[in-house]
């Protein structure tokens, strides 16, 4: 199976564990890089599994909920409290759970979903990578079938 890859660099957000019982619970940032895996049922025209010039969706998805964003878990008891406080100083974003496992695992049910519905499903994203730093990354690949 052909499939291609387009990573983003550099996507600043902070986020918090709030159930680690170390330095994690603490909202921290990064500058996350995001790497997405496609794979289709067949090549297009110009022999792509995707146009990376046509994935603008993916960008302005991510400009729009994560760029600047803090990234809360669902649940995290301290949401109400702390964007209470402060409404305007905050843009935020809830996940299942905001490890990196969590939110690659949560990236790869909306690029996955915005990737079909923008190829008429001819393609699909069969992984997303996701590092929080140079050391540490978390992949999300449901099928077996992808590289690593
Ligand atoms: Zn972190």
């Amino acid at each position: 199976m052909l499939s291609c890859t387009k990573t983003y660099f550099d996507v600043p957000f902070a986020h918090r564990q709030h159930l680690h019982d170390g330095r994690c619970s603490f909202i921290h940032g990064h500058n996350w890089d995001i790497s997405v895996g496609f794979s289709c049922s067949e090549l297009d025209e110009n022999g792509f599994v995707v146009d990376f010039g046509k994935l603008k969706f993916l960008k302005e998805w991510i400009d729009a909920n994560l760029d600047h964003a803090c990234v809360f878990s669902e649940g995290d008891p301290l949401v109400e409290k702390l964007v209470g406080a402060a409404p305007e100083a905050w843009k935020i974003y809830i996940v299942e759970q905001c490890s990196c496992e969590g939110i690659a695992r949560h990236l790869y049910g909306v690029f996955d979903a915005l990737v079909r519905k923008n190829t008429n499903s001819r393609a699909w994203v069969s992984s997303v990578r996701v590092w929080e730093d140079k050391k540490n990354a978390a992949l999300y690949a449901p099928s077996q079938s992808v590289e690593s």
